[in-house]
């Protein structure tokens, strides 16, 4: 005897399949990337070789919760039905199935601190958390930080007889210095768009013309 399934039947299960495929992702990514419970640390790095801060290179983030992400499946959205569905609405729930397990999926990790303004939140990729960016533990950057110190030591540390170029930032001898008349649209004191102009120093012709280009951006 052959039994019938309606196609309400077959989206509903489907349905349930689904949602057991989001949550085991979810499951499968928290325990791969370590992620711990809510209420743990999230460290940012927010030094870079060239703002190096010793006394300002880590934030403190609080983990709240987790979601997981399926990118580039974002132009289907997930098919419903009320109560009937049709063969049309069984064919784009599998569609949308497909999308999912056809992408890498990643976990949104949410975070948030209380800054000067309030309670402040910021979504984090779990492919961020990578000792570079961002980590669990914050022995973790160390390696990170001692190469940004010593690179911001080397191009970008005030030096004497050095000025610093005004697009990259690294230390030019005085000497060497490109000096470059930069064009550009701006407003005057009335508020009135002219086009002006001002010297800008430079460590090279290349920094000067990135420079420019980025003004007529
Ligand atoms: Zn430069």
């Amino acid at each position: 005897m052959r039994t019938k399934i309606s196609l309400t039947q077959q989206f509903r299960e489907l349905e349930t399949t689904i949602d057991v495929y989001i949550k085991q992702t979810e499951s499968r990514l928290i325990e791969e990337l370590r992620v711990p419970l809510p209420g743990f640390p999230l460290y940012a790095l927010i030094a870079s070789p060239r703002h190096y801060n010793p006394d300002n290179v880590v934030e403190e983030w609080t983990l709240e919760s987790v979601s997981v992400l399926f990118p580039g499946t974002y132009g289907h959205s997930r098919p419903r039905v009320n109560k009937v569905a049709r063969r049309d609405d069984l064919v784009a729930l599998r569609d949308y199935f497909s999308a999912l397990q056809a992408a890498e999926p990643d976990l949104l990790i949410h975070v948030g601190r209380v800054e000067k303004y309030g309670h402040v939140q910021r979504g984090v990729r779990g492919k961020d958390i990578d000792g570079v960016k961002y980590a669990w533990n914050i022995d973790d950057f160390t390696t990170t930080i001692e190469r940004y110190r010593a690179e911001y030591k080397e191009n970008y540390a005030p030096r004497e007889g050095c000025v610093a170029c005004e697009r990259c930032g690294k230390q030019v001898p005085a000497d060497k210095v490109v000096k470059y008349k930069l064009i550009y649209q701006g407003r005057d004191r009335y508020g009135v768009r002219r086009v002006m102009e001002r010297i800008g120093t430079f460590c090279s012709g290349e920094c000067a013309f990135n420079e420019q280009c980025s003004l007529e951006g």
